[in-house]
């Protein structure tokens, strides 16, 4: 009897299994994989099947102290700081091609650990290998100035890195998160301190090992996987730490920037967002409708720039949020790992029921519930797609951010008035706009207040394009040249000639 060979994705989590159930998963401080001091251990489960998955150390205070010292030292040492940029290149490209040779365990481990669909981990874990060869490039244009002086003097400027950046990521992406966070930082000649979210973590530590195989010096990455309100505010609040890098909510990021007053550490923020999505009554619907979908529904819409608040021009309100229901009911539930699922779970049990509020807070304010609204039966936290219509810009379902798939269709009546509706809230974070007008399109993408935008697509991406947040979306910009400044400082020097 022959047997068939396992398919890739069964291979890919085979692989992912064999690498979570190896020795415990422990913290990365100055290059050795250590035990945290506490001795303590959290769990991490698989969120569509709640089943532990394995132990990880849990990083604290002394932890902390142990691993910015360890920064700090690989900072300062001649290994990294008088690296050649053009050796600096070469190191994070030997790490993207280490990336690249990894895309499907990174991939599965990512499923396993967050529960996103394959597909959706592949893409992420793909776009981990270019966002390293991206930065490879930067190392050697990080660029100074020579300033205008009177033949007198010579004045330039060097830029130099910040030094040690410690960076807290959530669990929605991780190991995208990790990976811009260490290009960034590291192309710029700095060290990390990196905590990633303890509901998923696995990743970042497969990262990490990935990376400590190529031969950086030890201690210019380090890991500490552990809790917020511990780890990542003992990172916040340290007086060694030069800059503090911080994806997550709003909330926590304003508790973040009062921390880091301790030493008025440097900080950048990536937020959360309420991104409006506005379709005119001449877009290519096909196209506007099935991405308004993919870009609800992607990743469970825990998607910080996830367009969840959908305003169609009055005079196609009733058909394209028919359409956007019935898209929306093809986008499958279930195993990860199945070729046909669309969509996973929530990552946990708290986010389902806080989701789960929303949905009942949407009813309540009388908007119609087009789509969803059944509770899933069985193991995992799933919410199936959800879809609301005749929605008022007004209501909580449409000013705060759910992080689920639940979609705001809101009417308006013309390029006004959708500007008017899309900026009134509080975030900032990403738009579109869909039209075949030319004109309309860019007075649109002018007019709205969010710190990326697209025309006719949603959601696509490219490392060179610079993402960030308008007001409560976010403090400074990843991607492109500007996150080049982010993750450093300008000296200014005169010469008396
Ligand atoms: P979160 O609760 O703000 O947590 C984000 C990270 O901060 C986690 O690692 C968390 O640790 C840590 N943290 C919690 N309390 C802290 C504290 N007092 N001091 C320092 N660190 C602390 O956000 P989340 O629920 O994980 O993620 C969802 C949010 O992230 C959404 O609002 C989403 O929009 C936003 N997000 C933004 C972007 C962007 O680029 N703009 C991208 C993705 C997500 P633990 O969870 O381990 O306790
Ligand atoms: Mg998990």
């Amino acid at each position: 009897m022959t047997v068939a060979p396992p398919s890739p994705a069964e291979a890919a989590r085979a692989q992912a299994i064999a690498w979570i159930g190896q020795a415990p998963k422990r913290l990365l401080i100055g290059g050795q994989w250590v035990d945290a001091v506490s001795g303590k251990t959290f769990e991490t489960l698989n969120p569509a099947t709640e089943q532990l998955l394995c132990r990880v150390a849990e990083a604290e205070q002394a932890d902390v102290d142990a691993a910015v010292a360890a920064a700090r030292k690989a900072f300062e040492a001649p290994s990294w700081s008088a690296m050649s940029p053009h050796s600096r290149t070469r190191a994070l490209l030997r790490i993207a091609d280490k990336v690249e040779a990894h895309i499907p365990e990174l991939a599965a481990i990512e499923s396993l650990d967050n529960g996103m669909p394959l597909w959706y981990a592949t893409a992420a874990a793909t776009a981990c290998a270019d966002i390293f060869r991206y930065y490879a490039g930067w190392c050697s244009k990080v660029l100074g100035t020579t300033i205008p002086s009177d033949g007198s003097t010579l004045i330039y400027t060097l830029r130099e890195p910040l030094g040690v950046c410690g960076q807290i990521i959530p669990w929605n992406v991780p190991v995208l998160m990790a990976s811009i966070k260490f290009a960034n930082a590291l192309c710029c000649g700095n060290t990390v301190v990196l905590k990633p979210a303890e509901l998923a973590c696995l990743t970042s530590i497969r990262l990490a090992e990935l990376i400590q195989e190529t031969d950086l010096p030890p201690g210019v990455i380090n890991v500490l996987p552990g809790f917020g309100p511990t780890a990542g505010a003992a990172l916040a609040q340290h007086l060694g730490v030069d800059k503090i890098a911080f994806t997550g909510s709003t909330a926590v990021g304003k508790q973040v920037v009062r921390d880091a007053t301790s030493n008025l550490k440097k900080v950048t923020l990536e937020l959360g967002g309420k991104a409006p999505n506005v379709v005119f009554a001449d877009a290519d619907l096909d196209k506007a409708i099935a991405t308004a979908v993919k870009t609800f529904c992607g990743n469970s819409g825990q998607v910080c720039s996830a367009g969840t608040r959908l305003f169609v021009q009055e005079s196609i309100h009733d058909e394209v949020a028919e359409r956007v229901a019935s898209e929306a009911a093809t986008w499958k539930a279930g195993d990860p790992f199945a070729a046909d699922t669309k969509l996973g779970p929530l990552i946990s049990a708290r986010q389902r029921d806080r989701v789960w509020s929303y949905i009942g807070a949407g009813q309540e304010s009388g908007a119609a519930l087009r789509l969803g609204g059944k509770a899933w039966n069985g193991p995992g936290y799933f919410v199936e797609p959800t879809v609301f219509d005749n929605v008022k810009n007004g209501m909580k379902i449409a000013q705060e951010e759910i992080f689920g798939p639940v979609l705001s269709i809101i009417p308006f009546k013309d390029e006004d008035d959708a500007v008017l509706q899309g900026n009134e809230t509080t975030y900032g974070l990403s738009a579109a706009v869909w039209t075949r007008d030319v004109s309309r399109a860019h007075k649109v993408v002018k007019a709205l207040k969010a710190g990326r935008l697209w025309i006719n697509t949603f959601g696509e991406a490219d490392p060179a394009m610079a993402f960030g947040g308008y007001k409560q979306s976010g403090w400074g910009r990843e991607f492109g040249a500007e996150s080049i400044e982010a993750y450093t400082q300008a000296k200014s020097v005169m010469v008396r000639l």
